[in-house]
Formats: structure tokens, sequence, C-alpha cells
């Protein structure tokens, strides 16, 4: 089969209109192709590129990093480049307003997240291009990112002022028991590149909503949007030093002095579950209040009795959603035999005709780029894997070649247990099918790994639904649908992809401590 695809045909690389879309200075270039009605240089200029501690100021030494465009490799702006000295400034900061931010009546901390919710979803196409700048994803997924990610303030303002506690009088009539919640204290939250607001926002509007400061260290391939976004925050009248946001090149060393001190009171990251584990290990010492959303390896299982057309818009969603760059995306399809090619030969035309790869701020653009070369390197090795082990490639499967880290829609079909993509992340446009017989085989098969963040399920019979559901080891299962991220509903893993649970009513707990006071 040729590995040229309709996928690749209808790549449009950057610069395919004679001009480097994300190249600053272009006024309006770009992004005025998709019905934007900010540029991209009013954009970049709005962004404080200085790191945000009670305001920007500069990093000690005034050392700065490059954040670049992945569509086209360019350079976008340079950031500052925090040191461990400015780290422990923020911590100075969060610790300084701590008590007072905790004493502000909870309606009143409510106030100012619903305010940054309603300036976040006004400036919402601001946020998105900025997104598409740095990240690489398609626009509309970046706008579905804002609405996503500025829930989190809504929720959390409604939140804020439902921290409950418990009275009771003790069977043994010995006394009274009052059950009291408190804010945890000043948080370091570390946030992955692939939702450049939305993994910021899921810890930050909690910790705010709870009163807890925090300080946010962002992706370096990223860092631009949360520094845009604690500039809105001091807008919408967040006191300085309650939420801090440092850049940084070098993270490891960076967060260790926080993560050695005893007035950081709790980390909460989101990435890789090789770093989670690593920074598990250093929070010991400290017995850091910790949680952990890690890496995952969704299965999409498709039972006989689905709807097919059904599922094929699902796995369209669970797999293609922010380009494969989620820790939710399907990352193996396991497909019962019955219906097997049905859904192989409909899921292919699909991605076939569906997919537009290009850069994220073309309007045609469906499928942006892949966030740098490393992860580039990583999905083609992982397709490359699977195919000399015997896997069939029914779409795409190979990169255009730059500029920009392009990868296309791919579908792998009968593809062994050896292949390395059924066990690994793909993180990226790649979907490996592999058939099975029996409910019991679906089942045991979506379990065989380390990881456990969501699994999906498609089949029309209530009772097998709940019994695969519950037979799943998953922190989440989407029934028939291929997208369950929801602000109010618990989001979070088992097994390798952690543990600790953000949005819904769970999510403010994570930021609270429970105090037992004795009475007579
Ligand atoms: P990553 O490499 O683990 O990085 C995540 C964050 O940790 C970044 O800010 C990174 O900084 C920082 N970091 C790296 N090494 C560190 C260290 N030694 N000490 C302190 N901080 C360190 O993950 P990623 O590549 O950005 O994101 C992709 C991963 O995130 C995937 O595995 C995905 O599944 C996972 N993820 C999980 C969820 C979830 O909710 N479960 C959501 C989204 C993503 P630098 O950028 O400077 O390296």
């Amino acid at each position: 089969m040729s590995l040229l695809t309709s996928a690749e045909v209808t790549h449009r690389p950057t610069g395919a209109h004679g001009k480097h879309p994300g190249r600053l200075g272009e006024s309006r270039r770009g992004s005025a192709y998709a019905g934007l009605m900010v540029s991209e240089r009013e954009v970049l200029e709005s962004v404080p590129t200085q790191l945000w501690i009670g305001g920007p100021v500069p990093a000690t030494g005034g050392g700065t990093f490059p954040v670049h465009n992945p569509a086209t490799g360019e350079v976008l702006t340079q950031v500052a480049d925090a040191t461990p000295e400015d780290a422990v400034r923020a911590l100075d900061a969060a610790v300084a307003v701590q008590a007072e931010w905790a004493a502000r009546p909870s309606r009143e901390r409510g106030e100012i997240l619903r305010t940054v919710f309603e300036q976040i979803t006004a400036r919402a196409e601001e946020f998105a291009l900025l997104m598409t700048l740095e990240m690489g994803k398609a626009l509309p997924e970046s706008r579905n990112e804002v609405k996503y990610g500025a829930e989190f303030f809504r929720w959390f303002s409604e939140e804020a002022v439902r921290v409950h506690g418990r009275y009771l009088h003790a069977p043994s009539g010995t006394g009274r028991i009052m059950v009291h919640k408190q804010p945890v204290g000043p948080c370091l939250a570390i946030t992955p590149w692939n939702f450049p607001l939305a993994m910021g926002t899921r810890k930050i509007g909690p910790a705010l909503a709870a009163g807890c400061t925090m300080i946010v260290k962002p992706a370096s391939a990223t860092p631009l949007t949360m520094l845009l976004l604690a500039k809105l925050c001091s807008e919408a009248g967040l006191p300085d030093g309650v939420l801090s946001v440092i850049t940084s090149s070098r993270s490891g060393a960076v967060t260790q002095p926080l993560l050695d001190d005893p007035r950081l009171r709790k980390l909460t990251f989101t990435g890789s579950t090789e770093v989670g584990k690593k920074l598990v290990e250093k929070s010991a010492n400290g017995l850091l209040r910790t949680s952990m959303e890690l890496g995952g390896n969704a299965p999409f299982v498709v039972f006989d009795d689905a709807d097919i057309d059904a599922a094929v818009q699902g796995a369209m969603l669970a797999k293609l959603r922010n380009g494969g760059e989620a820790c939710t995306a399907a990352n193996r399809f396991h497909v019962q035999n019955g219906v097997l090619e049905e859904f192989t030969s409909k899921f292919v035309e699909a991605m076939a005709e569906g997919v537009t790869l290009g850069p994220g701020t073309d309007p045609n653009t469906t499928l942006g780029p892949l966030i740098n070369e490393e992860q580039l390197d990583t999905v083609s090795e992982l397709v490359e894997d699977a195919v000399a082990v015997g896997a069939k490639l029914r779409l795409g499967g190979k990169a255009p070649g730059g500029p920009g880290w392009f990868y296309p829609a791919t579908i792998l079909s009968e593809v062994p247990p050896q292949a390395r993509i059924l066990r690994e992340e793909v993180f990226g446009p790649v979907a490996p099918i592999v058939g099975f017989a029996t409910e019991e085989e679906g089942i045991a098969a979506a379990n065989d790994t380390e990881f456990g963040l969501v699994s999906y399920v498609y089949t029309r019979d209530l009772d097998r639904a709940l019994r695969v559901a519950e037979g799943l080891e998953s922190g989440m299962v989407g029934v028939n649908r291929g997208v369950i991220s929801d602000p109010a509903a618990p989001f979070g893993g088992v097994k390798a992809s952690g543990f600790g649970r953000e949005g819904g009513t769970e999510g403010i707990e994570e930021y609270l401590s429970t105090k037992y006071i004795a009475l007579s």
C-alpha cells in the first residue's frame, strides 16, 4: 500500500500561502485567515514575558529562553528564565499573603474567580491564538480549550462557598465533634505543554477557591498562556502574591528549593509518569501532600453490538482531540472480531476525509503540528516499530517533512501484541487497531497496561456497558462517548496514571485539610 494518503495530500505546509503565518511582525496575517479579530503581533505583545511574582519581574541575572512556534520552528519570543532564587521569591510572596487570602470571605474569593472566568471568556480569541502559536493545535481545538479551561474558574467560584464541615455529638456521650476544613497552604503546580491553559486552571481554580496561594511552573515549551492568565487574574483583583508564575528552562533545579522548603504544603503535578515518580520521591522528605495527574494509555473498546457509525465518530474525537496529544487520547482500539473490518474501514475513511494537516492558524486545518522534533521522532519510531513487527498501515504513516513538526493522521490494523505502540503513550494522531473475541478477552486486553486514566466502551447493551465499565481498571470510563472531560466531574487516574482528582466536588478537597475540634 502506498504511504501517500489523503491525509498527506491535504497537508498544507507552513507558508502554504507563501508566508509564515507564525512570523512576528506580520500584522493580522495567518490569524486573519481564521477570521480572528486579533493579530498575532497584538497577542504576543500583550503577554508579559517576565516572571509573574506580584507583577512582572525579570529573572535574577536577567536570563531568558526562547519559545518556539511548532508550525514553523521559529522563535516566537523570549521569556524570563527563573533561577532557584526566583522560585524562593515566589514562595516568600505566597507565604506573605497566605493567611490574609485564607481569611477572605469565600464569597469574595469566588467573585474574583468568577471575574477571571468572564475575562478569559471575553478574551477567548486572544487566548486561543496564543495557544495555537505556542503549542501548535488547530484554532478550533484552542477555542475548545479556552471554554474548558475558563470553566474551572466558574465552577470553583461556585464551589468556593460550599466548603462544609460537620458537627455531631460523640456517640459515647463524652463530648461534641466539630470537623472543619482549612486551606492546605502555599501550593506548587507543575503543568505540561499539551493544554497550556486548562492544565493550569484545573489547579488554580480549586486552590484559590479553597483559600490557598499557588506558584505555577508551566512547561518550558508553552509558558506564554500562563503568563497572560496571571496578568488577567491580577487585573481581576487577585491580590499580589496569591498566584505567581515562574517560567524556567531548568525545571528540576528551579523547583527543588521549593520541594525542600517546609513552608510549601502541597505539590500538584500534571505530566509524564516518569517525572511524576521523581517528584513523589523528592516530596517524600517533607511529606508534602501531592496530587499526580500522569500519563495514559487509553483503550477504546468496541463490541459487536455497538452502533459502529457512532463508534467511529467517538473514535475520531477520542483519537484526534488536541491532535492526539492528550492524556485522555485513545491509544489502542480493541474491536470485537465481528465488526473489526467494518469499524476499521469506516474509521480509515473518516480520518482520510475529515482531517487536514496544517498550521493551526489556517482555518482549513483540523490537525496541527506536534509540539517538537523529539515528539515527532517518538511518534515516527512507534509507527515504524509496529510496521516492522507486522502491523498493516492503513492510513498515513509518514511525516511530510519540515518546516514545522507535522505528522499525518495514521491508522494501523492487525497490530501484534509485541508492538511498542500498544504499551507506550503515543501522544500523536496514530490509531493502532487490534481484534478480540470475547467480552472477557476485550476487558483483559484493555487492562493490560500499567496505566489507568480513562477507557472508552461502545456497546448498545446497558448491562454489558456497566459490567465492562466496572471491570476496567481506570479512573474514568466513557460509555458511548469519545470525550469525557468536564469541569463538573472528577478527573483522574489509577495505577501509573496517578492519584488525586481535579474538577467536580472532589477537586477542591485536594486543597483542603481536615481539622477535628473536640468540644465538651
Ligand atoms: P513532562 O515532561 O513530565 O513535563 C511536565 C512538567 O514537568 C513540565 O512543566 C516540565 O518542565 C516539568 N518537569 C520535567 N522534569 C521535571 C523535574 N525533574 N522536576 C520538576 N519539574 C519537571 O510531561 P509533558 O511532556 O510536558 O506532558 C506530557 C505528559 O503529560 C503525558 O504523559 C501526558 O499523558 C501527561 N498528561 C497527563 C494529564 C492528566 O491529567 N493525567 C493531563 C495532561 C498531560 P519542562 O517543560 O521544562 O520540561
